[in-house]
């Protein structure tokens, strides 16, 4: 499938380097083609478990590390309308549900996207995760025309509840990028892009086609999913 021209595409997700492995590739094709794109990162992941061995980090210093992350990795992928939303990490699913709602809202009403990127709700495994998909289909829901809402949905049971996904974008011409902006989170992804790297280079086709493909739900409003949460 073709990544198509958007009016404006607004990605929403809590946690630095939540856009990297799913979406960077997505969100980079559409800036390339003159998409304005404005990402909303939640949280700092101040409360990443990752500090290092040896510590690069303390719990203190950690924020300011994947703030800096964050904003490299805006950069690998030509993105510059990044907003930091402040919110805390782990504590996205304690918040006021009104609250979340509103912020999603005043994001969208400003921003006038087209389509809309962030977790499937059901299927975003983290609570954070799932607490920011909520909010951004309940704003959503509340609008009369609504924007295109993709979900990226990685649970276990995805294939078997949701099926194959409805989009699937083959990123390889950002490869560079999309690799780029997943060394800029080096603090947390080390080890996973060490043991990516290795299949790739051992001709691992399984890694190539997870890399160089980005999947998404169409958000299935006939659902009612509202009843689950
Ligand atoms: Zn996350």
């Amino acid at each position: 499938m073709t990544i198509q021209q958007e009016r404006h595409v607004l990605v929403v997700f809590p946690h630095p380097d939540d856009e990297a492995f799913g979406v960077s590739g997505t969100i980079t094709t559409h800036i390339q083609q003159g998409t304005p794109v404005t990402y909303a990162c939640l949280t700092l992941g101040e409360m990443g478990r990752n500090l290092g061995n040896p510590p690069f980090a303390t719990r203190e210093s950690l924020p300011a590390v994947r703030k800096k992350e964050l904003l490299a990795s805006a950069e690998a992928m030509g993105l510059t309308d990044l907003r930091m939303m402040g919110l805390r990490d782990k504590t996205i699913e304690f918040e006021d549900d009104e609250k979340m709602v509103r912020m999603m809202t005043d994001l969208i009403e400003e921003l006038n996207p087209s389509k809309i990127i962030t977790f499937y709700p059901g299927f975003a495994v983290h609570p954070d995760h799932e607490a920011t998909a909520r909010a951004v289909v309940r704003a959503v829901r509340r609008m009369k025309d609504r924007p295109t809402l993709h979900g990226v949905a990685f649970a276990n049971d995805t294939l078997e509840k949701l099926g194959n996904p409805d989009v699937v974008y083959n990123i390889s011409d950002v490869r560079t990028q999309k690799m780029n902006s997943m060394k800029a989170h080096i603090s947390q992804t080390a080890w996973m892009l060490e043991e990516m790297e290795h299949k790739l280079q051992q001709g691992d086709t399984e890694t190539e086609n997870w890399l160089m493909q980005e999947r998404f739900y169409n958000y299935r409003w006939d659902e009612d999913f509202e009843k689950s949460f």
